[in-house]
């Protein structure tokens, strides 16, 4: 029988609790996973509570959460065990916060770290500024200067794509834990040029009707719309994804909702009501308080957005060449070469 526990530790005093009896089985078996929440308080923590669900399928996602209420006393650690194995360390006060054993093959990745260039880098987003450490010039296009405008537009080595497909997976994971059944990509329409979406999810809207949506990130500082407000850019981008989508949707039974977002993290009206539509539905499903799936959500998503452009200026556009071959030959030559040298030698 296997057992999970962990350690909690205040700043001066440390206090230990216990689960026994908790998650039996390995958390990547075929059957369900059972458990049996008997527990077993030490200390003189107040508030404690632990949360975990009492089956889960294989494969799938496991939360676990532990309450607790240290008086005035600062966090000093958190520390998960699985059958006396320690699997995962958070200390706020550190960098990295979390640290996970990976021999465990557990994931308790929550998304919501950030490296400290991109928190900088998500800061400088927000307020415009030019972000520290630039390099001088676009590894992609071979523009001159490698400013943030360019960084968040240059469409050379796939990073905006990158960006853009980002969300839609943090979307697409967040939708499938609502209603299940998410597609990604879904072809609206093959005549023609054809038509394709980034999300088709059923029952959003209107029940059994399948919902169909389409992502765009937007410079909403881009010089372009420099003389317009955030709101109307991205309603503007809004109507455009409209008049693209719409009609051919509708001739498929389906509804069309454009989701824009602007590259620090701004919702468009539509985004902003799907994003409710997503905490409303969870909040039923899980049980849990509405305002705290709102907060989870929302900040769920602006991370990964904000990581998403903060990939736009770090991350490499150019792939890397490898070096010529020393011995000077190409693979084409080799055997000919190496016919003649075999004689040689
Ligand atoms: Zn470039």
């Amino acid at each position: 029988m296997d057992n999970m526990s962990y350690c909690l530790f205040g700043s001066s005093a440390s206090s230990i609790f216990t689960v026994e009896n908790f998650v039996h089985e390995n958390l990547h078996r075929e059957n369900p996973i059972l458990t049996n929440g008997t527990f077993d308080l030490c200390c003189g923590l107040r508030d404690l509570e632990f949360i975990a669900p009492l089956a889960i399928r294989a494969g799938e996602d496991l939360t676990l959460t532990c309450r607790y209420n240290l008086d005035n006393d600062t966090l000093y650690s958190i520390q998960w065990y699985f059958n006396h194995k320690q699997f995962f360390l958070h200390f706020p006060r550190l960098n990295p916060r979390y640290r996970v054993v990976p021999e465990m093959h557990i994931d308790v990745d929550d998304h919501f770290d950030m490296s400290p260039s991109e928190f900088r880098d998500a800061l400088t987003m927000r307020y415009h500024r030019e972000p520290t450490a630039m390099p001088k010039s676009c590894d992609g296009c071979g523009a001159p200067n490698f400013t943030l405008e360019h960084a968040l537009c240059c469409k050379t080595g796939g990073l905006v794509t990158g960006r853009h497909n980002e969300v839609r997976d943090v979307l697409g994971e967040l939708c499938e834990k609502a209603w299940g059944n998410t597609v990604k990509e879904p072809i609206i329409n093959e005549e023609g040029p054809g038509l394709r979406g980034d999300l088709a999810v059923r029952g959003v809207w209107e029940a059994q009707r399948e919902a169909l949506f389409d992502i765009r990130v937007e410079d909403t500082d881009a010089p372009s719309h420099a003389s317009r407000t955030v709101r109307s850019v991205l309603i503007s981008a809004e109507e455009e994804k409209k008049r693209k989508y719409l009609a051919a949707c509708e001739q498929r039974h389906a509804t069309f909702t454009p989701l824009v977002t602007s590259v620090d993290g701004v919702f468009a009206p539509q985004m902003q009501a799907f994003i409710l539509m997503i905490c409303e539905r969870l909040s039923e499903k899980w049980n849990r308080p509405y305002s705290s799936i709102v907060g989870w959500v929302r900040s769920r998503v602006s991370v990964a957005i904000q990581r998403a452009g903060s990939m736009c200026i770090r991350a490499t556009r150019r792939r890397w060449r490898g070096g010529e071959s020393l011995l000077g030959y190409d693979d084409g030559v080799s055997d000919e070469l190496m016919s003649e040298c075999w004689f040689v030698f």
